[in-house]
């Protein structure tokens, strides 16, 4: 059996605790590996080593940091199917989006690579005579990183490669699903030479590592991406800490179809966006928001379409459903169907657990569409994060954009429509943090900055250069060359 170690200051090693817990294909049920359970021992260890290395690692300069990051880059890229095969194989999400979860960690790591040469700071004017005034970004110290299973080697990539860049080490602990391609993740930083100590790998529980990480005071900044419950425990005990902490959370993302849009690329845009990954992306779109007068047109479309999508193990090229990521998860997707079903939601198809064909040996839910949701409804508001999703109808721009931003969380939205006006007034009013015209609520691409608004974060973002602010402090600095006391505010006027 394949047993996935801590990767500490360097070496790869078991926790003394000498617990390991299974991982799990979740397509069949069948045991992949075993990853070793930390402790809050380990988390000591791992600080302490990332500490050490930091010292050093500051005062590399970030061109010559960001040389790592190519090394990264370039082994990444070369090593793509196979890293998608073992994220498929863990986490069940089809091959071909594997494969794109793990290009977006290469053009991270390129894009963060080009970093080491930007970190823009200001150079300015002085107000006063022979000064001179500018920023810096300078690093903080030991990232704690603590990332999700549904992106786990993506968001791994959003957090490490900008914290590492602007000179900063890193201490993650991967979610307990998918310890396999965090593993070969920092793998490739070890075949890259980075030095040891800067990229720790802790496995192990949420209450046990992810506190240990949260509370430990050599753990400058919290980085997190997951739940709302456990992102808001994680806000207080880091904040009690003064702590920074960058908290990236739930959605309930809607497509807004009005009476104009083009119903055919609608439907691809609602199929990607509910169905792929089997609604378990944080921007999976788990609401539509459609003009009564298209909406029957829109659910006839659909529903000749939802059939075709072949659900199965995701490594399988022709299936384009896989399964949801356990049991648990499973149990609480059926449950919100029944809830949705009681409020009085019309169930247009799905709404249970698939177990023909073999299927009951994974965790398989089908495809759902609701329809008659109205958005007061639990189905309509709380994030499910499976392959459910509700029709509401709509009369107008203006109530679509209401039920939009009614909910507590604010990732991503869409909106379809020919008109150029309506499209506009949508890009300024709906309140997300993401937001598409003509497409649906996925698909971010790296270069930009990616997190919500209101309950989905606190006001940070993962990739494009915002990351950049997560991970660092500005420092502004004066140079007086004058030779006499000059006093800002005061002698210049
Ligand atoms: P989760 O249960 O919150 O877990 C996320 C991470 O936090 C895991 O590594 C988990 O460890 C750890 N954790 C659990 N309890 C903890 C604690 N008390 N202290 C510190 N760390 C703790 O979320 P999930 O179920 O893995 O992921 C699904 C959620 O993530 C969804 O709500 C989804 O919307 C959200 N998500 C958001 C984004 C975004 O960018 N907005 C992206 C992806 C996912 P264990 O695995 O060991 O429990
Ligand atoms: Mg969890």
């Amino acid at each position: 059996m394949q047993k996935i170690l801590n990767f500490i200051n360097g070496e790869w090693c078991e926790s003394a605790s000498g617990k390991f817990v299974p991982v799990i294909n979740p397509a069949n049920g069948k045991v992949l590996a075993e990853v070793t359970q930390s402790t809050k021992e380990d988390v000591d260890r791992a600080v302490q080593a990332a500490k050490e290395a930091q010292k050093e690692w500051r005062l590399v300069p970030a061109p010559e940091r960001a040389e790592y990051l190519y090394r990264v880059a370039f082994l990444l890229k070369e090593r793509k199917e196979h890293l998608a095969q073992v994220l498929t194989s863990e986490m069940g999400k089809v091959i071909e989006e594997g494969r794109g979860e793990v290009q977006e960690a290469v053009d991270m790591a390129f894009y963060m690579a080009g970093e080491g040469r930007r970190q823009f700071g200001d150079t300015v004017p002085s107000e006063l005579r022979n000064k001179f005034a500018m920023s810096v970004r300078v690093p903080i110290g030991v990232a704690g990183l603590i990332t999700p299973w549904n992106f786990p080697i993506a968001i791994a990539s959003w957090k490490s490669l900008p914290a590492l860049v602007t000179g900063n080490a890193v201490v993650w602990k991967p979610a307990t699903e998918t310890p396999m391609v965090a593993a070969e993740f920092v793998k490739i930083y070890e075949e890259a030479d980075l030095p040891k100590g800067l990229i720790n790998l802790v496995n192990g529980s949420g209450s046990e590592v992810g506190n240990a990480i949260v509370d430990h005071p050599g753990i400058d900044l919290i980085s997190f991406t997951g739940s709302n419950e456990v992102g808001k425990a994680i806000n207080g005990r880091a904040g009690a800490l003064l702590k920074r902490t960058s908290l990236e959370m739930g959605g309930k993302n809607a497509i807004t179809v009005l009476e104009d849009a083009d119903l055919d690329l609608v439907v691809e845009g609602i199929l990607w966006g509910a169905f792929g990954t089997s609604g378990q992306r944080c921007t999976a779109t788990s609401r539509v928001l459609v003009h009564e007068s298209v909406k029957e047109a829109l659910e006839s479309k659909l529903l000749a379409r939802v059939g075709e999508l072949k659900m199965g193990d995701g490594l399988d090229e022709s299936v384009k459903v896989g399964p949801v990521i356990n049991r648990s998860s499973l149990e609480k997707i059926d449950e919100y169907v029944k809830i949705g079903q009681q409020e009085g939601a019309k169930l247009l198809c799905g709404g249970k657990i698939a177990t023909e064909n073999g299927l009951d040996q994974g965790n398989f839910y089908l495809p759902t569409i609701f329809t008659n949701v109205t958005p007061d409804m639990r189905i309509a508001k709380e994030e499910i994060f499976g392959p459910v999703v509700s029709i509401i109808s709509i009369n107008s721009l203006e109530e679509a954009i209401e039920v939009n931003n009614s909910v507590e969380f604010g990732l991503s939205s869409a909106v379809y429509t020919a008109s150029i006006n309506r499209a506009f007034q949508a890009m300024r009013d709906l309140d997300t943090g993401l937001l598409y015209v003509n497409a649906g609520t996925t698909g971010a691409e790296i270069h930009l900055p990616f997190g919500g608004t209101k309950g989905t974060g606190n006001g940070h973002r993962d990739s494009g250069v915002a990351s950049l602010d997560v991970y660092t402090e500005w420092k502004s600095i004066y140079v007086d060359f004058s030779g006499k006391l000059q006093r800002a505010q005061i002698d210049n006027n």
